[in-house]
Protein backbone atom coordinates (compact mmCIF):
# COMPACT_ATOMS: atom_id res chain seq x y z
CA UNK A 1 0.00 0.00 0.00
CA UNK A 2 1.19 3.59 -0.80
CA UNK A 3 2.12 6.00 1.92
CA UNK A 4 -0.30 8.51 2.64
CA UNK A 5 0.70 12.16 3.45
CA UNK A 6 -2.10 13.98 4.77
CA UNK A 7 -2.65 17.99 4.69
CA UNK A 8 -2.01 18.63 7.74
CA UNK A 9 -2.66 22.40 9.39
CA UNK A 10 -1.03 24.41 11.12
CA UNK A 11 0.50 23.36 14.22
CA UNK A 12 -1.18 24.97 17.60
CA UNK A 13 1.23 27.13 19.51
CA UNK A 14 3.98 25.56 21.21
CA UNK A 15 2.87 25.86 25.27
CA UNK A 16 -0.21 25.09 24.61
CA UNK A 17 -1.40 22.22 26.89
CA UNK A 18 -2.98 20.71 29.87
CA UNK A 19 -2.00 24.47 31.70
CA UNK A 20 -4.08 26.43 29.49
CA UNK A 21 -5.27 26.86 25.83
CA UNK A 22 -7.77 24.29 25.89
CA UNK A 23 -10.55 25.72 24.22
CA UNK A 24 -7.66 27.25 21.31
CA UNK A 25 -6.20 23.43 21.01
CA UNK A 26 -9.98 22.07 20.38
CA UNK A 27 -10.82 24.45 17.80
CA UNK A 28 -7.61 23.69 15.91
CA UNK A 29 -8.55 19.97 16.38
CA UNK A 30 -12.30 20.78 14.51
CA UNK A 31 -10.31 22.47 12.04
CA UNK A 32 -8.04 20.05 11.42
CA UNK A 33 -10.87 17.46 10.70
CA UNK A 34 -11.38 15.86 14.57
CA UNK A 35 -14.52 17.48 15.20
CA UNK A 36 -16.46 14.01 14.58
CA UNK A 37 -14.11 12.63 17.59
CA UNK A 38 -14.71 15.39 19.38
CA UNK A 39 -18.18 15.55 19.84
CA UNK A 40 -18.09 11.92 20.38
CA UNK A 41 -16.32 12.35 22.92
CA UNK A 42 -18.73 15.83 24.40
CA UNK A 43 -21.48 13.31 23.99
CA UNK A 44 -19.66 10.45 26.12
CA UNK A 45 -18.11 12.03 28.48
CA UNK A 46 -20.52 15.22 29.62
CA UNK A 47 -18.75 17.89 32.21
CA UNK A 48 -19.99 19.90 34.34
CA UNK A 49 -20.19 21.27 36.94
CA UNK A 50 -16.51 21.46 36.74
CA UNK A 51 -15.34 20.79 33.46
CA UNK A 52 -12.16 18.94 34.27
CA UNK A 53 -11.57 17.73 37.70
CA UNK A 54 -7.97 18.67 38.73
CA UNK A 55 -5.64 14.81 38.25
CA UNK A 56 -3.56 13.42 35.53
CA UNK A 57 -3.07 13.72 32.27
CA UNK A 58 -6.22 11.85 31.17
CA UNK A 59 -4.24 9.66 28.24
CA UNK A 60 -2.42 7.39 31.38
CA UNK A 61 -5.63 5.90 31.13
CA UNK A 62 -5.17 4.72 27.38
CA UNK A 63 -1.23 4.27 28.14
CA UNK A 64 -2.43 1.65 31.50
CA UNK A 65 -4.83 -0.11 29.86
CA UNK A 66 -2.23 -0.52 26.20
CA UNK A 67 0.50 -1.66 29.03
CA UNK A 68 -1.57 -4.32 30.70
CA UNK A 69 -2.50 -6.30 27.64
CA UNK A 70 -0.10 -9.18 26.43
CA UNK A 71 0.94 -8.95 23.53
CA UNK A 72 0.31 -5.29 22.84
CA UNK A 73 2.51 -2.16 21.48
CA UNK A 74 1.53 0.77 22.87
CA UNK A 75 3.00 3.78 20.87
CA UNK A 76 2.74 7.34 22.10
CA UNK A 77 2.98 10.30 19.67
CA UNK A 78 2.70 13.74 21.29
CA UNK A 79 5.01 16.31 23.34
CA UNK A 80 8.34 15.05 24.94
CA UNK A 81 6.91 16.58 28.11
CA UNK A 82 3.92 14.91 27.69
CA UNK A 83 5.56 11.28 26.83
CA UNK A 84 7.97 11.61 29.35
CA UNK A 85 5.09 12.72 32.53
CA UNK A 86 3.39 9.43 31.20
CA UNK A 87 5.92 7.11 31.06
CA UNK A 88 7.12 8.01 34.23
CA UNK A 89 4.01 8.00 35.82
CA UNK A 90 3.22 4.12 33.87
CA UNK A 91 6.28 2.83 35.23
CA UNK A 92 6.05 4.41 38.54
CA UNK A 93 2.52 2.01 38.62
CA UNK A 94 4.78 -1.48 37.73
CA UNK A 95 4.57 -1.01 33.35
CA UNK A 96 6.60 -3.45 32.91
CA UNK A 97 6.26 -3.12 29.15
CA UNK A 98 8.12 -0.40 27.03
CA UNK A 99 6.60 2.49 26.09
CA UNK A 100 6.55 3.32 22.31
CA UNK A 101 6.96 7.28 20.99
CA UNK A 102 6.90 8.29 17.80
CA UNK A 103 8.70 12.04 18.32
CA UNK A 104 7.94 15.41 16.68
CA UNK A 105 9.08 18.93 15.88
CA UNK A 106 7.09 21.57 13.75
CA UNK A 107 8.22 20.44 10.23
CA UNK A 108 7.73 16.93 10.89
CA UNK A 109 3.90 18.01 11.88
CA UNK A 110 3.65 20.67 9.32
CA UNK A 111 4.64 18.70 6.67
CA UNK A 112 2.64 15.47 7.16
CA UNK A 113 6.14 13.69 7.82
CA UNK A 114 4.89 12.38 11.47
CA UNK A 115 2.10 10.82 10.00
CA UNK A 116 4.67 9.02 7.47
CA UNK A 117 6.88 8.40 10.63
CA UNK A 118 3.95 6.75 12.46
CA UNK A 119 2.90 4.71 10.02
CA UNK A 120 6.70 3.07 9.53
CA UNK A 121 6.65 2.84 13.22
CA UNK A 122 3.51 0.50 12.91
CA UNK A 123 4.71 -1.54 10.39
CA UNK A 124 8.18 -2.18 11.87
CA UNK A 125 6.11 -3.41 15.61
CA UNK A 126 3.40 -5.07 13.28
CA UNK A 127 5.13 -8.76 13.86
CA UNK A 128 2.82 -11.55 14.56
CA UNK A 129 5.03 -13.55 16.63
CA UNK A 130 5.44 -10.53 19.23
CA UNK A 131 2.09 -8.63 19.08
CA UNK A 132 -1.45 -9.16 18.31
CA UNK A 133 -2.35 -5.48 18.63
CA UNK A 134 -0.49 -2.37 18.13
CA UNK A 135 -2.22 0.43 19.59
CA UNK A 136 -1.38 4.35 18.79
CA UNK A 137 -2.37 7.46 21.30
CA UNK A 138 -2.38 10.48 19.78
CA UNK A 139 -1.92 13.39 22.78
CA UNK A 140 -3.01 16.73 22.94
CA UNK A 141 -0.64 18.51 19.71
CA UNK A 142 -1.12 15.87 17.49
CA UNK A 143 -4.63 15.35 18.27
CA UNK A 144 -5.29 18.92 17.40
CA UNK A 145 -2.58 19.28 14.47
CA UNK A 146 -5.20 16.66 12.84
CA UNK A 147 -2.86 13.69 12.74
CA UNK A 148 -4.96 10.97 10.92
CA UNK A 149 -4.41 8.08 13.14
CA UNK A 150 -7.95 6.52 11.16
CA UNK A 151 -6.03 6.59 7.58
CA UNK A 152 -3.36 4.02 9.17
CA UNK A 153 -3.67 0.54 7.54
CA UNK A 154 -6.82 -1.43 9.69
CA UNK A 155 -4.02 -4.52 10.18
CA UNK A 156 -0.49 -5.32 9.56
CA UNK A 157 0.33 -9.02 8.82
CA UNK A 158 -2.53 -10.12 11.11
CA UNK A 159 -1.56 -7.21 13.75
CA UNK A 160 -4.63 -5.43 14.36
CA UNK A 161 -3.70 -1.63 14.64
CA UNK A 162 -5.73 0.89 16.41
CA UNK A 163 -5.00 4.47 16.10
CA UNK A 164 -6.91 6.69 19.07
CA UNK A 165 -7.17 10.30 20.18
CA UNK A 166 -6.89 11.20 23.83
CA UNK A 167 -6.42 14.80 23.81
CA UNK A 168 -6.47 16.02 27.41
CA UNK A 169 -9.25 18.84 26.00
CA UNK A 170 -11.45 16.41 24.88
CA UNK A 171 -11.09 13.44 27.79
CA UNK A 172 -11.95 14.97 30.90
CA UNK A 173 -10.07 11.98 33.51
CA UNK A 174 -7.90 9.21 32.92
CA UNK A 175 -11.07 7.23 33.54
CA UNK A 176 -13.16 7.94 30.52
CA UNK A 177 -9.59 7.45 28.52
CA UNK A 178 -9.28 3.63 29.87
CA UNK A 179 -12.73 3.42 28.47
CA UNK A 180 -11.48 5.50 24.95
CA UNK A 181 -8.91 2.11 24.21
CA UNK A 182 -11.43 -0.80 25.94
CA UNK A 183 -14.29 0.46 23.43
CA UNK A 184 -11.93 0.72 20.49
CA UNK A 185 -10.72 -2.67 20.95
CA UNK A 186 -14.17 -4.15 21.48
CA UNK A 187 -15.54 -2.53 18.19
CA UNK A 188 -12.41 -4.23 16.39
CA UNK A 189 -13.36 -7.55 18.35
CA UNK A 190 -17.09 -7.24 17.58
CA UNK A 191 -16.52 -6.80 13.86
CA UNK A 192 -14.12 -9.57 14.10
CA UNK A 193 -16.51 -11.79 15.72
CA UNK A 194 -19.71 -10.93 13.62
CA UNK A 195 -16.82 -12.25 10.19
CA UNK A 196 -15.92 -15.51 11.59
CA UNK A 197 -15.21 -17.70 14.25
CA UNK A 198 -12.36 -16.04 16.31
CA UNK A 199 -10.01 -17.43 18.99
CA UNK A 200 -11.29 -19.11 22.53
CA UNK A 201 -9.95 -17.45 25.94
CA UNK A 202 -6.74 -18.91 26.79
CA UNK A 203 -8.34 -20.99 29.83
CA UNK A 204 -11.06 -22.02 27.29
CA UNK A 205 -14.88 -21.64 27.22
CA UNK A 206 -16.78 -21.98 30.23
CA UNK A 207 -19.96 -24.40 30.36
CA UNK A 208 -21.89 -21.38 31.91
CA UNK A 209 -23.76 -18.56 31.17
CA UNK A 210 -21.04 -15.32 31.89
CA UNK A 211 -21.45 -12.19 33.57
CA UNK A 212 -18.83 -9.65 32.01
CA UNK A 213 -17.29 -7.35 34.41
CA UNK A 214 -16.84 -3.81 33.67
CA UNK A 215 -14.23 -1.87 35.43
CA UNK A 216 -10.67 -2.57 36.73
CA UNK A 217 -10.62 -4.16 40.31
CA UNK A 218 -8.83 -6.13 42.72
CA UNK A 219 -7.43 -9.18 41.36
CA UNK A 220 -9.80 -11.35 44.36
CA UNK A 221 -12.75 -9.49 43.39
CA UNK A 222 -13.70 -10.99 40.34
CA UNK A 223 -13.21 -14.58 42.02
CA UNK A 224 -15.38 -13.72 44.42
CA UNK A 225 -18.18 -12.43 42.31
CA UNK A 226 -17.87 -16.08 40.37
CA UNK A 227 -18.66 -17.44 43.65
CA UNK A 228 -21.56 -15.19 44.11
CA UNK A 229 -22.78 -16.37 40.80
CA UNK A 230 -22.22 -20.04 41.06
CA UNK A 231 -25.89 -20.80 42.73
CA UNK A 232 -27.44 -18.63 39.84
CA UNK A 233 -25.51 -21.26 37.67
CA UNK A 234 -24.01 -18.48 36.28
CA UNK A 235 -20.07 -17.36 35.90
CA UNK A 236 -17.94 -14.75 36.25
CA UNK A 237 -16.62 -13.34 32.50
CA UNK A 238 -13.65 -11.64 31.29
CA UNK A 239 -12.98 -7.98 33.32
CA UNK A 240 -12.96 -5.45 30.77
CA UNK A 241 -10.68 -3.94 29.98
CA UNK A 242 -9.07 -7.26 29.03
CA UNK A 243 -5.33 -8.61 29.98
CA UNK A 244 -5.78 -9.91 26.34
CA UNK A 245 -7.08 -9.85 22.89
CA UNK A 246 -8.47 -12.70 22.92
CA UNK A 247 -10.73 -11.98 25.89
CA UNK A 248 -12.18 -9.53 24.03
CA UNK A 249 -14.09 -12.22 21.97
CA UNK A 250 -15.50 -13.67 25.15
CA UNK A 251 -16.46 -10.03 27.25
CA UNK A 252 -18.51 -9.68 24.13
CA UNK A 253 -19.98 -13.03 24.16
CA UNK A 254 -21.88 -13.07 27.65
CA UNK A 255 -25.28 -13.58 29.21
CA UNK A 256 -25.33 -9.83 30.82
CA UNK A 257 -22.68 -6.75 31.62
CA UNK A 258 -22.21 -5.48 35.25
CA UNK A 259 -20.83 -2.20 34.65
CA UNK A 260 -19.08 -2.47 37.97
CA UNK A 261 -17.11 1.04 37.06
CA UNK A 262 -19.59 2.99 35.91
CA UNK A 263 -17.84 5.45 33.57
CA UNK A 264 -17.46 3.04 30.65
CA UNK A 265 -20.01 5.02 28.37
CA UNK A 266 -18.39 3.90 24.89
CA UNK A 267 -17.83 0.42 25.99
CA UNK A 268 -21.43 -0.15 26.93
CA UNK A 269 -22.53 1.18 23.70
CA UNK A 270 -20.64 -1.76 21.95
CA UNK A 271 -22.05 -4.15 23.95
CA UNK A 272 -25.43 -2.89 23.50
CA UNK A 273 -24.71 -2.99 20.18
CA UNK A 274 -23.74 -6.69 20.16
CA UNK A 275 -27.15 -6.93 21.68
CA UNK A 276 -26.20 -7.40 25.31
CA UNK A 277 -28.02 -6.39 28.78
CA UNK A 278 -26.19 -4.02 31.15
CA UNK A 279 -26.82 -3.20 35.07
CA UNK A 280 -24.65 -1.02 37.34
CA UNK A 281 -23.47 -1.24 40.67
CA UNK A 282 -21.49 -4.25 42.54
CA UNK A 283 -21.91 -6.67 45.15
CA UNK A 284 -20.61 -4.58 48.06
CA UNK A 285 -22.18 -4.77 51.54
CA UNK A 286 -25.04 -6.42 52.30
CA UNK A 287 -27.98 -4.17 50.44
CA UNK A 288 -25.23 -3.75 47.95
CA UNK A 289 -24.66 -7.26 47.25
CA UNK A 290 -28.79 -8.56 47.62
CA UNK A 291 -29.76 -6.04 45.07
CA UNK A 292 -26.76 -6.74 42.73
CA UNK A 293 -28.22 -10.73 42.53
CA UNK A 294 -31.61 -9.25 41.63
CA UNK A 295 -30.35 -7.17 39.16
CA UNK A 296 -28.35 -10.17 37.92
CA UNK A 297 -31.19 -12.21 37.88
CA UNK A 298 -33.30 -9.70 36.19
CA UNK A 299 -31.08 -9.32 33.34
CA UNK A 300 -30.66 -12.88 32.55
CA UNK A 301 -34.56 -14.08 33.59
CA UNK A 302 -33.49 -16.29 37.03
CA UNK A 303 -36.12 -17.51 39.08
CA UNK A 304 -36.84 -15.03 42.03
CA UNK A 305 -36.72 -18.80 44.11
CA UNK A 306 -33.09 -18.99 42.80
CA UNK A 307 -31.90 -16.13 43.46
CA UNK A 308 -33.49 -15.76 46.90
CA UNK A 309 -31.16 -18.97 47.72
CA UNK A 310 -28.05 -17.09 46.44
CA UNK A 311 -28.44 -14.62 48.89
CA UNK A 312 -29.71 -16.51 51.82
CA UNK A 313 -26.10 -18.60 51.07
CA UNK A 314 -23.87 -15.09 50.86
CA UNK A 315 -25.39 -12.57 52.57
CA UNK A 316 -25.14 -14.14 56.24
CA UNK A 317 -21.49 -14.49 55.74
CA UNK A 318 -21.62 -10.74 54.66
CA UNK A 319 -23.06 -9.23 57.29
CA UNK A 320 -20.90 -11.43 59.61
CA UNK A 321 -17.47 -9.63 58.63
CA UNK A 322 -19.35 -6.51 58.61
CA UNK A 323 -20.31 -6.52 62.09
CA UNK A 324 -17.24 -7.91 63.05
CA UNK A 325 -15.24 -4.83 62.39
CA UNK A 326 -17.17 -1.89 62.86
CA UNK A 327 -15.65 0.84 61.80
CA UNK A 328 -16.67 4.21 63.84
CA UNK A 329 -15.75 7.75 62.51
CA UNK A 330 -17.00 10.35 60.22
CA UNK A 331 -15.31 10.22 57.06
CA UNK A 332 -15.09 12.19 53.71
CA UNK A 333 -14.05 10.48 50.49
CA UNK A 334 -13.14 11.11 47.21
CA UNK A 335 -11.47 9.76 44.20
CA UNK A 336 -10.76 9.49 40.32
CA UNK A 337 -11.16 6.12 39.60
CA UNK A 338 -15.23 5.55 39.72
CA UNK A 339 -15.73 3.52 42.35
CA UNK A 340 -16.23 6.31 45.11
CA UNK A 341 -19.83 5.25 45.63
CA UNK A 342 -19.30 1.62 45.95
CA UNK A 343 -16.54 2.31 49.01
CA UNK A 344 -18.88 4.66 50.39
CA UNK A 345 -21.91 2.23 50.75
CA UNK A 346 -19.84 -0.83 52.22
CA UNK A 347 -18.29 1.72 54.71
CA UNK A 348 -21.40 2.55 56.05
CA UNK A 349 -22.78 -0.77 56.14
CA UNK A 350 -19.78 -1.47 58.09
CA UNK A 351 -20.77 1.54 60.32
CA UNK A 352 -18.80 4.89 59.39
CA UNK A 353 -20.79 8.12 59.51
CA UNK A 354 -20.03 9.20 55.90
CA UNK A 355 -20.72 12.60 55.07
CA UNK A 356 -19.34 13.38 51.39
CA UNK A 357 -18.54 11.29 48.26
CA UNK A 358 -16.58 13.02 45.43
CA UNK A 359 -15.92 11.48 42.12
CA UNK A 360 -14.25 13.10 39.23
CA UNK A 361 -16.27 11.34 36.88
CA UNK A 362 -19.76 11.85 35.56
CA UNK A 363 -23.28 10.99 36.38
CA UNK A 364 -24.32 7.93 34.28
CA UNK A 365 -27.75 5.65 34.57
CA UNK A 366 -24.87 2.97 35.96
CA UNK A 367 -24.25 4.90 39.45
CA UNK A 368 -27.70 5.95 39.98
CA UNK A 369 -28.78 3.24 42.53
CA UNK A 370 -25.46 3.44 44.22
CA UNK A 371 -26.18 7.61 44.58
CA UNK A 372 -29.76 6.60 45.88
CA UNK A 373 -28.79 4.89 48.10
CA UNK A 374 -26.24 6.98 49.60
CA UNK A 375 -28.01 10.14 49.16
CA UNK A 376 -30.84 8.31 51.09
CA UNK A 377 -28.53 7.84 54.47
CA UNK A 378 -28.06 11.35 53.97
CA UNK A 379 -24.84 11.52 52.09
CA UNK A 380 -23.67 14.77 49.72
CA UNK A 381 -22.32 12.74 46.06
CA UNK A 382 -20.57 15.07 44.09
CA UNK A 383 -20.32 14.30 40.22
CA UNK A 384 -16.81 15.48 38.24
CA UNK A 385 -15.49 16.83 41.69
CA UNK A 386 -13.04 19.58 41.79
CA UNK A 387 -10.38 19.57 44.10
CA UNK A 388 -12.17 22.51 45.80
CA UNK A 389 -15.23 21.12 46.20
CA UNK A 390 -13.31 18.17 47.96
CA UNK A 391 -11.54 20.77 50.16
CA UNK A 392 -14.49 22.29 51.09
CA UNK A 393 -16.26 19.06 52.47
CA UNK A 394 -13.46 18.46 54.32
CA UNK A 395 -13.54 21.89 55.97
CA UNK A 396 -17.26 21.28 56.77
CA UNK A 397 -17.37 18.25 57.86
CA UNK A 398 -14.63 17.78 60.08
CA UNK A 399 -14.12 14.23 59.71
CA UNK A 400 -12.27 11.84 62.01
CA UNK A 401 -10.88 10.72 58.70
CA UNK A 402 -10.34 11.66 54.98
CA UNK A 403 -9.59 9.46 52.05
CA UNK A 404 -8.79 11.34 49.25
CA UNK A 405 -6.66 12.31 46.01
CA UNK A 406 -2.73 13.53 47.13
CA UNK A 407 -3.41 17.71 47.63
CA UNK A 408 -6.50 16.42 49.96
CA UNK A 409 -4.54 14.01 52.14
CA UNK A 410 -1.79 16.67 52.29
CA UNK A 411 -4.33 19.03 53.07
CA UNK A 412 -5.59 16.72 55.80
CA UNK A 413 -1.98 15.75 57.50
CA UNK A 414 -1.19 19.50 57.25
CA UNK A 415 -4.69 19.78 59.65
CA UNK A 416 -3.90 16.63 61.48
CA UNK A 417 -6.34 14.94 59.94
CA UNK A 418 -5.80 11.28 59.61
CA UNK A 419 -5.85 11.01 55.73
CA UNK A 420 -5.97 7.98 53.50
CA UNK A 421 -4.99 7.56 49.28
CA UNK A 422 -7.58 6.35 47.75
CA UNK A 423 -5.94 5.22 44.85
CA UNK A 424 -2.94 3.64 46.78
CA UNK A 425 -4.55 2.36 49.66
CA UNK A 426 -8.16 2.01 48.96
CA UNK A 427 -8.32 0.75 45.47
CA UNK A 428 -5.36 -1.86 46.03
CA UNK A 429 -7.45 -4.10 47.72
CA UNK A 430 -10.09 -6.22 47.47
CA UNK A 431 -14.44 -4.57 48.15
CA UNK A 432 -16.71 -7.18 46.60
CA UNK A 433 -18.46 -10.11 49.21
CA UNK A 434 -16.80 -11.03 52.34
CA UNK A 435 -13.39 -10.29 51.30
CA UNK A 436 -14.21 -6.62 51.09
CA UNK A 437 -15.84 -6.37 53.86
CA UNK A 438 -12.87 -7.41 56.43
CA UNK A 439 -10.32 -5.88 54.19
CA UNK A 440 -11.47 -2.52 53.82
CA UNK A 441 -12.26 -2.40 57.87
CA UNK A 442 -8.46 -2.77 58.32
CA UNK A 443 -7.33 -0.41 56.56
CA UNK A 444 -9.99 2.25 57.72
CA UNK A 445 -9.69 1.53 61.37
CA UNK A 446 -6.11 1.47 61.71
CA UNK A 447 -6.06 4.75 59.97
CA UNK A 448 -8.67 6.03 62.40
CA UNK A 449 -6.86 4.94 65.51
CA UNK A 450 -3.97 7.40 63.80
CA UNK A 451 -5.03 10.76 65.59
CA UNK A 452 -3.36 10.57 68.69
CA UNK A 453 -0.31 10.45 66.75
CA UNK A 454 -1.10 12.91 64.13
CA UNK A 455 -1.99 15.14 67.97
CA UNK A 456 1.72 14.61 68.68
CA UNK A 457 3.25 15.30 65.05
CA UNK A 458 1.14 18.66 65.70
CA UNK A 459 2.18 19.41 68.96
CA UNK A 460 6.02 18.41 68.15
CA UNK A 461 5.60 20.61 65.13
CA UNK A 462 3.66 23.95 66.04
CA UNK A 463 7.09 25.85 66.74
CA UNK A 464 8.28 25.39 63.37
CA UNK A 465 6.24 27.69 61.41
CA UNK A 466 4.06 27.20 58.38
CA UNK A 467 4.30 28.36 54.36
CA UNK A 468 7.30 30.55 53.70
CA UNK A 469 8.51 31.14 57.26
CA UNK A 470 7.80 27.41 57.89
CA UNK A 471 11.57 25.57 58.99
CA UNK A 472 13.85 26.51 61.84
CA UNK A 473 15.71 29.59 60.66
CA UNK A 474 17.95 32.35 62.31
CA UNK A 475 16.64 35.11 60.28
CA UNK A 476 12.64 33.70 59.90
CA UNK A 477 12.35 34.32 55.86
CA UNK A 478 9.31 36.93 55.21
CA UNK A 479 6.59 36.38 52.52
CA UNK A 480 6.27 38.82 49.68
CA UNK A 481 3.25 38.39 48.15
CA UNK A 482 3.82 41.57 46.78
CA UNK A 483 6.43 39.58 43.92
CA UNK A 484 3.49 36.89 43.39
CA UNK A 485 1.33 39.71 42.13
CA UNK A 486 3.89 41.01 40.16
CA UNK A 487 4.62 38.04 38.18
CA UNK A 488 0.52 37.16 37.86
CA UNK A 489 0.03 40.83 36.14
CA UNK A 490 3.36 40.12 33.46
CA UNK A 491 1.36 36.78 32.57
CA UNK A 492 -1.79 38.49 32.44
CA UNK A 493 0.14 41.18 30.14
CA UNK A 494 2.06 38.67 27.92
CA UNK A 495 -1.02 36.62 27.06
CA UNK A 496 -3.00 39.88 26.14
CA UNK A 497 0.03 40.53 24.01
CA UNK A 498 -0.02 36.97 22.40
CA UNK A 499 -3.99 37.18 21.84
CA UNK A 500 -3.60 40.87 20.07
CA UNK A 501 -0.82 39.48 18.30
CA UNK A 502 -3.33 36.64 17.04
CA UNK A 503 -5.84 39.01 16.00
CA UNK A 504 -3.60 40.97 13.69
S1 LIG B 1 -1.16 15.21 26.52
FE1 LIG B 1 -1.67 15.25 28.69
S2 LIG B 1 0.12 16.20 29.67
FE2 LIG B 1 0.20 16.69 27.47
S3 LIG B 1 -0.81 18.68 27.25
FE3 LIG B 1 -2.34 17.08 26.88
S4 LIG B 1 -3.33 16.76 28.88
FE4 LIG B 1 -1.39 17.84 29.26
Amino acid sequence: MEPVSPQTPEPPRDGLGCHGGKQQLAQAAAAAGKSEVLAQYAADYPVGPHDQPQSMCPAFGSLRVGLRMRRTATVLCGSACCVYGLTFTSHFYGARRSVGYVPFNSETLVTGKLFEDIREAVFKLADPEHYDAVVVINLCVPTASGVPLKILPKEINGVRIIGIDVPGFGVPTHAEAKDVLAAAMLKYARAEAEKGPVQAPRSGRTARPTITLLGEMFPVDPVTIGMLLDPLELAAGPVVPTREWRELYAALDCAAVAAIHPFYTASLREFEAAGRKVFGSAPVGSDGTAAWLEAVGDACGIAAQKIGAAKDKCLPMIRAALSAKPIKGRITLSGYEGSELLVARLLIESGADVRYVGTACPRTPWSNADREWLEGKGVRVQYRASLEQDLAAMQEFEPDLAIGTTPVVQKAKQQAIPALYFTNLISARPLIGVAGAGSLAQVICAALGNQARFDEFQSFFADTGEGAAAGIWQDVPHDRPEFREQHKRQLAKAAAKRKSEEMV
